[in-house]
């Protein structure tokens, strides 16, 4: 499965002559083998050169597995490099030849999809899973007693009331029992699995049992909830998570975008905009990097100390040495910030960071 190590292996990457960098989707439930290699050969038509549209199409055709969802390809065949990842999860189409691969849509990926803690919960017991890069796996689970449905109304009215007492009281230790037993195999599959996000399913009573019972630092991790039954299938469940980790970054990544520009309008810990943005992750100072998937611009790299600017200067005013013309501004910014170890965070049409000038960032200072 695709890891950080393998985006750090990408980061490092530099092409003497130029890399190509293909994404595309290919979920067999969306579209058949055919169509996506009608795709493939649309998008490579725009790229000038044979030898890596050679290689990339001699790969898709013999040696992809189809039953992936998305698929992503690194090729350089004048340094004899080639890599390919395949995902479970869908990647939109695209191509990019540059000095660097690509990367920003790997770490959209690694940033939505990985860490997550499944629970489904109800009053005998809890299944629990995995889901990493849209590869969701099911643990060990638990059963505790179980719990006999006590029946409203109706019966014996001499012993209705003293009855249905204890057997109510009997059900209610059984499930706090249960509840009790289930938070204990479920913080240690969250510890065990380095688990960093959690979703929750079952009906509204039982997620919120399991929310009371569960410590408050573990708590502070769910980041979703949905109704479902505890026979669910795993396409099922697969489906749900996949909607609510996509849903739960979209919020989170509009929650920073309104942070960054608020922060930038106060003149606080936040930039808005390509230049001030380029000076900040030159300084150090980016903590999270927000910006939009499509946007590119040219520009200029010191050859000295590395500082990015979209205006041509004759000699750099941090270390005094000359420029060169890059074509790609925007993907240098988000690997020098990621090589700086802050967070970037690429985001897909949100109307605020667009305003801003589709990059933004929230500083350390
Ligand atoms: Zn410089």
């Amino acid at each position: 499965m695709f890891s950080e190590k393998d985006l750090q292996a990408l980061l490092d990457y530099s092409a003497e002559n130029q890399v190509v960098s293909l994404y595309l989707s290919t979920d067999p439930t969306d579209m058949n083998t055919e169509a996506s290699k009608l795709r493939l050969r649309n998008l490579l038509k725009a790229i000038d050169l044979p030898e890596d549209v050679q290689a990339i199409e001699h790969y898709v055709n013999l040696e992809y597995d189809w039953a992936a969802k998305g698929l992503a390809v690194f090729s350089d065949q004048a340094a004899d490099f080639f890599k390919t990842y395949q995902f479970n999860v869908s990647l939109p189409d695209k191509v990019y030849v540059g000095k660097h691969p690509t990367i920003r849509p790997l770490v959209n990926l690694l940033d939505t999809f990985t860490g997550w803690g499944v629970v489904l919960v109800d009053k005998e017991g809890a299944r629990f899973f995995s889901f990493n890069l849209g590869e969701l796996s099911e643990m060990e689970g638990f059963t505790g007693d179980e719990v006999k449905q006590t029946k409203r109304g109706g019966g014996n009215a001499m012993h209705g009331r003293m009855g249905g007492a204890d057997a109510s009281g009997n059900v209610e230790n059984i499930i706090e029992k249960n509840i009790k037993e289930v938070i204990s195999e479920a913080t240690d599959f969250f510890e065990h699995h380095h688990i960093r996000r959690i979703m929750i399913g079952g009906t509204d009573n039982n997620i919120a049992r399991f929310k009371d019972e569960l410590p408050k630092s573990w708590q502070s991790l769910i980041v979703g909830e949905f109704p479902m039954s505890m026979l669910a299938s795993h396409s099922e469940v697969l489906e749900q998570t996949t909607k609510e980790a996509l849903d739960a970054q979209k919020k989170v990544n509009k929650f920073l975008v309104n942070q960054a520009v608020t922060l930038a309008a106060k003149g606080s810990n936040g930039v808005i905009g390509l230049i001030d943005t380029m000076n900040a992750i030159h300084e150090g100072r980016v903590r999270i990097l927000l910006v939009s998937q499509e946007f590119e611009q040219e520009g200029y790299r010191c050859k000295g100390c590395g500082l990015l600017t979209t205006q041509e200067l004759d000699t750099c005013p941090f270390c005094g040495d000359t420029f060169e013309r890059i074509d790609t501004a925007v993907e240098l910014a988000v690997r020098d910030t990621l090589k700086n170890n802050a967070e970037v965070k690429v985001l897909e049409d949100v109307e605020p960071l667009k305003e801003a000038g589709n990059i933004a960032a929230i500083l350390r200072y």
